[in-house]
């Protein structure tokens, strides 16, 4: 009986968009409120409240009322200025991509770049700092997603502090899942979004902005007004009785407030558990089975992404085709400079739930079976159940 493609799929497990939490979409259903109203902005003023507190930060984030793609183009315009040196650090195809706005507001824009199944040592650019002491601005991408690699964005952020630059960060995909927060990574410019970890459907971002940043913005003569790239704009937006510059997403900030409200209501700790588990078990399996991952290193593996090499051969997109259409499975493929070559299995807010790893590894090993290519589907099975079942086991 296959699963066809017109037909919804039985279980999304992608690098994003992820399926909503039922709450979320719930919330999202909520009559729409007029944004003057005070009900709407004591409403908005908690959502930014809550966001402060799940991002562990002194200052209110800004809510900007489109993907992250649009937040980190903004980003860019607001905080890069005709006189500032970019050093974009580059170990995938987001981090890659951040030099093109980079470059649209840049003085000069210079890249550090690792092989994308690689992490950028902090080491790295601590001496790249030297050799460059007029870089003004460090820009990273977290996990970068279409690689399931982490770069440490820790210490990284003590290296561009101590050099006394700008450090830009996409924690997109990272953000909710793992321990990751603007002020512990000393991030200027911090963007997320609501599509990946905490399991809204796209739409809003969330950005991080230290104090010397907005200072900085406001220096900054380019830096759009009455413009949908605006940071500053949305600077002041959550102080009930001001009127907003557009029209909030009304019914994307009752989703936002909802998911928040579940992050912060299971306990962020118990979430980024639940995702590292979800990863752990489905890199057993795929090991397990005889398949290689992307990343180079289990350490540099981000808990919100199983990226899977491809075997030689085999046409990915054929592939994650047969998983969907025998088991109503959807995963993934590589974007950019790993298209192609890897397949994805997401683990991010909903999705990261264990026992869809175990459903994971099935699926795609089945599918690779079709396909002709063996792989030990019972070992896979096997060692991704037991992960969990240790899991449960330990207090
Ligand atoms: C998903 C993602 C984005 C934003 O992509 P959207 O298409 O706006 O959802 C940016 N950076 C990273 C690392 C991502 O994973």
């Amino acid at each position: 009986m296959p699963y066809l493609d017109s037909h919804e799929p039985v279980l999304s497990l992608t690098t994003g968009p992820v399926p909503a939490y039922p709450a979320v979409l719930r919330a999202m259903g909520s009559p729409i409120s007029y944004d003057a109203d005070p009900v709407f902005q004591h409403r908005y003023a908690n959502v930014v409240e809550t966001a402060r507190v799940a991002l562990r930060s002194r200052s209110p984030p800004v809510i900007l009322q489109g993907e992250p793609v649009l937040a980190l183009e903004a980003a860019a315009a607001s905080l890069i200025a005709a006189d500032d040196v970019v050093l974009n650090l580059v170990s995938g195809v987001y981090g890659k991509g951040f030099a093109s706005w980079a470059r649209r507001h840049a003085g000069e824009v210079i890249e550090l770049e690792v092989p994308f199944n690689e992490a950028i040592p902090a080491e790295a650019v601590a001496a790249e700092l030297r050799r460059r002491p007029d870089v003004t601005v460090v820009s990273v991408c977290h996990h970068d997603t279409p690689s399931g690699t982490l770069n440490p964005v820790a210490s990284i952020g003590t290296v561009v502090a101590s050099h006394g630059g700008y450090f830009l960060v996409d924690a997109v995909s990272s953000f909710g899942g793992l321990d990751v927060h603007p002020d512990a990574c000393a991030a200027d410019v911090f963007v997320t979004g609501g599509n990946k970890c905490l399991g809204c459907p796209p739409g809003l971002s969330l950005v991080g902005v230290s104090d010397r940043a907005w200072a900085k913005m406001e220096r900054n003569p380019a830096a759009p007004r009455a413009s949908a790239l605006s940071l500053l704009d949305w600077k002041e937006a959550w102080r009930p009785g001001r009127q907003f510059p557009s029209t909030p997403l009304i019914a994307e900030i009752n989703g936002l407030a909802a998911a928040l409200d579940l992050y912060l209501a299971e306990g962020p700790e118990q979430v980024w558990a639940r995702h590292a588990l979800t990863a752990a078990a489905c890199r057993a399996g795929i090991t397990a089975m005889g398949l290689e991952l992307w990343p180079a290193r289990a350490e540099i593996s981000a808990p919100t992404a199983t990226v899977v090499r491809v075997p030689p051969n085999l046409d990915e997109a054929v592939l994650r085709a047969v998983a969907r259409q025998r088991y109503g499975m959807v995963f993934s493929g590589g974007r950019g400079a790993t298209a192609g070559l890897v397949t994805r299995i997401g683990h991010m807010g909903p999705s990261a739930q264990p026992i869809f790893a175990t459903l994971a590894v099935t699926a795609l090993g089945g599918a690779l079976r079709a396909l002709g290519h063996p792989v030990a589907l019972g070992a896979g099975v096997e060692a991704s159940l037991a992960v969990i079942d240790e899991a449960s086991r330990s207090p």
